[in-house]
């Protein structure tokens, strides 16, 4: 199977979405390549479940978007979806609560309606070749070889799949110490009462119980529940240390470990808090996630680099095409995450030059493998800037 395309975008996430669609729009032949049958990646697979990144950081005063464009349309079918009116204020940030399914859903309804746009899941990229006019891309789907070709391609797998395959000069990663955790995100429905604060820290304390007396594993440790926008679901998140400074997110061994270990420490916690918590009593063994949460991999090194720096100090640049908001949120334990907010309560600039390298014309990249130092990571990888980044570099791929 060969076919032509003008923009093939690898990875349907967050900023592999955003991509597709405004190129579709755009009017060129788009083909979207997934691996996982449902598209929106880590808001989707991994069930995480708020949209970061999607409002202005100045929250004295009232919410505002952003980024305009698929970000806020997003922003807003999810609201409607989910029956908010606003944005949730969380201490100095407002956050979107988005429920995975609908997410997924979205999607599907935004995909289906762009004739342009072809989108193939269960469909594994495999290959990336620069060619005299453009770039071969192969994929296996569903035990099939396929070759594509296309003028651009834009990498939004997240882990820089193509920059692995062209140069080692071309992507980076930081050691397996400092990588921000993975984390192990279930649902579970049946959840009963008022989940405040008190509630909050009182579960905090009968878990830390649990692990003392040896009924709970130490990585139930920092487990964080939070309501779902639909009655009686929660979410519960559990970071994990994954073997610190011997973990490798590429290493398929430790991945499967990674898995396994979330599922046992999310049944042993379910199992514990039906018997020692009234408001679990009736809840049913949670729904597991397609895979872990992989919050870092490998990033592209691009003409320009974002830095820690750049976003502390609120830098805007000439050719920004996208702006972060979210303060950087580091997580290189499971002790929870470690914040540093901009200097002002403004947003910085996103410069073009993260979303591409010269050396590579028509190679383009966006979301969590955009390029950044890994403390400017610790924000652009939130998903309401993965979806700005990602229309961003579709609409560098329209003009070339
Ligand atoms: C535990 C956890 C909690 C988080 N909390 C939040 C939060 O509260 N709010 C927030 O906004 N962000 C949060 N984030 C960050 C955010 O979810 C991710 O950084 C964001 O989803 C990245 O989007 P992306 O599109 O760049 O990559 P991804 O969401 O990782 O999507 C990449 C897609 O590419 C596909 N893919 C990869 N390789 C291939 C291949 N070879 N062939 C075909 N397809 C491929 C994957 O299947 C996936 O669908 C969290 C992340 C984690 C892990």
């Amino acid at each position: 199977m060969r076919q032509e395309w003008d923009i093939i975008i690898a990875g349907g996430g967050s900023a592999g979405l955003a991509a597709a669609l405004p190129s579709a729009r755009g009017g060129a032949r788009t083909l979207l390549i997934e691996r996982q049958t449902k598209l929106g990646g880590m808001g989707t697979n991994a069930l995480v479940h708020t949209f970061c990144g999607l409002f202005h950081p100045d929250t004295s005063l009232p919410w505002a978007w952003l980024n305009p464009g698929i970000p806020q349309e997003i922003g807003e079918a999810m609201m409607k979806q989910t029956q908010q009116t606003e944005p949730d204020l969380m201490g100095r940030v407002y956050v979107l609560r988005q429920h995975p399914s609908l997410f997924a859903s979205i999607a599907d309804d935004l995909c289906a309606a762009e004739t342009q746009l072809t989108r193939q899941s269960g469909s594994e990229w495999t290959g990336l070749r620069q060619m005299a006019n453009g770039w071969q891309v192969e994929v296996i789907s569903r035990g099939v070889t396929q070759s594509h070709f296309s003028k651009s391609v834009i990498d939004t797998t997240g882990d820089a799949t193509g920059a692995r395959w062209l140069s080692p000069s071309l992507w980076t990663m930081a050691p397996p110490e400092k990588l921000y955790r993975p984390a192990y995100v279930c649902a579970l429905p049946k959840v009963t009462g008022e989940h405040g604060e008190g509630w909050r820290l009182a579960l905090g304390a009968l878990i830390v119980k649990g692990i003392r007396s040896k009924a709970l594993p130490e990585t139930a440790m920092g487990a964080a529940f939070r309501d779902s926008t639909f009655a009686e679901e929660m979410f519960m998140t559990m970071d994990l240390e994954a073997g610190q400074g011997q973990w490798d997110p590429f290493d398929p061994t430790k991945r499967a470990d990674l898995e396994a270990s979330g599922r046992l420490t999310a049944i042993s916690v379910w199992r514990y808090l039906r018997e020692h918590h009234a408001d679990f009593h009736n809840c049913p063994p949670p729904q597991f996630p397609v895979q872990a949460g992989i919050r870092e991999t490998a990033r592209y090194v691009g003409d320009e680099t974002l830095t820690g720096e750049d976003l502390a100090a609120n830098r805007r640049f000439e050719n920004e095409i996208a702006l972060a908001g979210w303060p950087m949120e580091k997580r290189e334990n499971a002790r929870g995450p470690k914040f540093r907010y901009f200097d002002q309560p403004q947003p910085a600039g996103i410069p073009a030059g993260c979303l591409k390298n010269s050396q590579y014309p028509g190679l383009f990249f966006a979301g969590r493998c955009l390029s950044a130092d890994h403390d400017a990571l610790a924000s652009v990888r939130v998903m309401g800037t993965c979806m700005a980044t990602g229309q961003a570099a579709a609409q560098m791929a329209l003009t070339l």
